[in-house]
């Protein structure tokens, strides 16, 4: 590859940064680029410092860009030779970075499913909305697009495939648990940007049952689960990008997304919800129009900020339950994260790290061919194997406990 493109130098596109940069022998010259110019050439300059560069004479350099402008992409694709871009900005710019990287033929992978400002409860299938419309114009152009490789989505759904394929004969039910086992000290707290955090935790939950979607209220249904080293934590039904392309590709009764949350977090949570502080209806102060969510946003802590004080681990993983050679079978495939060790690496705590990871991975896998599919996919649609032979390498192991 000659060059490859970062958009958004938030959490998660700093860490992608560090473990691209770990990596710029196979993915070429790396150009991180965000709204903020500075944001880009701080994460530079650590990367830099931490000594995280593979190829001292690869280029590491910054762009200031708009995604949502697809003449300003396009431009930027251009000028930096880009083969390939990794969409880590707002999921509000999906649809402009994709039709940019169609324009360009440039290979394209992001995070999160899109989302329309301002819009909460989208019907479901969510990629059937949006992304899922552009599948004929990638095969047109010869194009790979592999769409949600963080974790969760990401190596969820990868896990999956590698269970549907290697583990399990017929499977019964998949649950994703997400539990954050970490503290960062501070009184509330997102892990990633707040809009996306607290509008994904506020909208009804929808899950995969017997054939169709189910809705029920957010935080109406929990269950406590054993999880390796971290012990039992409380998960609540949530939904999430996992299940709008799972279930369509991997048959399964019910297919359902679990997060923890602390009771302090559910608190602040329902004070901020009662207030209408989560609210993405604008009101009125003093003569201007403000968003309650996008100022709640403002006076939260950055979550790239959480990283220096963040102890703990995270563990992410598929309960999944079915049968192997006429036996009932129950997998639990999962990673554990430490939040301090994620930061000594690259100065990011254990969220952004998990999602750079995967997708890092990724990255390298279309660069070497496996996963140059040139077409647009979901990750449970590419063969899984060589994704879990590399991921350990870049520094996320995953292990099975089996019952
Ligand atoms: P942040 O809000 O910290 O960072 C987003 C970055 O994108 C910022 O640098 C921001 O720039 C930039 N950005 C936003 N809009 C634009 C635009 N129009 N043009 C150019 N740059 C833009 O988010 P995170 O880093 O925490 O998350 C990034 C993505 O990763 C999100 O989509 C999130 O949903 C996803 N994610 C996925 C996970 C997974 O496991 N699959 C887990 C966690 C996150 P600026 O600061 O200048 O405004």
């Amino acid at each position: 590859m000659t060059g490859l493109l970062i958009i958004g130098a938030g959490g998660v596109g700093s860490a992608t940064a560090h473990k691209c940069a770990q990596h710029n022998e196979e993915l070429g010259d790396i150009c991180l680029a965000s709204r903020t110019l500075d944001k880009c050439d701080a994460v530079i300059k650590a990367v830099n410092i931490k000594g995280n560069k593979q190829n001292q004479l690869g280029r590491v350099f910054s762009a200031q860009v708009d995604a949502m402008d697809i003449k300003q992409v396009v431009d930027l694709i251009t000028r930096t030779q880009s083969d390939l871009i990794l969409n880590v900005a707002s999921p509000y710019c999906n649809k402009t970075i994709m039709e940019a990287c169609l324009k360009t033929r440039t290979h394209y992978l992001d995070t999160a499913v899109y989302e329309r400002e301002g819009n909460i409860n989208e019907l479901p299938p969510w990629y059937a909305n949006y992304e899922w419309k552009y599948k004929d114009d990638f095969i047109k152009h010869g194009v790979t697009g592999v769409l949600g490789i963080g974790f969760d989505p990401g190596a969820v759904n990868a896990f999956c495939a590698y269970v549907h394929k290697h583990l399990i004969d017929t499977i019964d039910t998949i649950d994703i648990m997400d539990v954050n086992a970490g503290s960062h000290g501070r009184f509330f707290a997102t892990n990633f940007d707040p809009e996306t955090n607290l509008r994904e935790i506020t909208e009804d939950v929808i899950y995969w049952e017997n054939g169709k979607f189910v809705k029920i209220p957010h935080h109406s249904k929990s269950v406590t689960y054993d999880f390796p080293q971290l012990g039992e934590h409380r998960v609540y039904s949530m939904g999430h990008d996992e299940l709008h392309s799972l279930p369509f590709n991997i048959p399964a009764k019910r297919i359902e997304f679990w997060m923890g949350f602390s009771d302090q977090y559910i608190k602040c949570f329902n004070v901020l919800k009662e207030l209408g502080l989560l609210s993405n209806r604008p009101v009125e102060v003093e003569g201007k129009s403000i968003v309650p969510i996008k100022l709640l946003k403002v006076v939260l802590p950055d979550p790239s900020s959480l990283a220096p004080d963040y102890v703990g681990k995270v563990c992410i993983g598929c309960l999944i339950r079915g049968t192997q050679g006429g036996k009932d079978k129950e997998i639990f495939i999962y990673t554990l994260c430490d939040h301090t060790e994620c930061y000594k690496e690259t100065g990011s705590q254990a969220i952004s790290y998990t999602t750079a990871v995967p997708l890092v991975t990724a990255a390298i896998l279309v660069a070497r061919g496996d996963w140059n599919v040139q077409r647009l996919v979901n990750v449970e649609e590419l063969d899984p194997d060589p994704f879990m032979k590399l991921m350990p390498q870049l520094g996320l192991d995953w292990d099975v406990r089996e019952s």
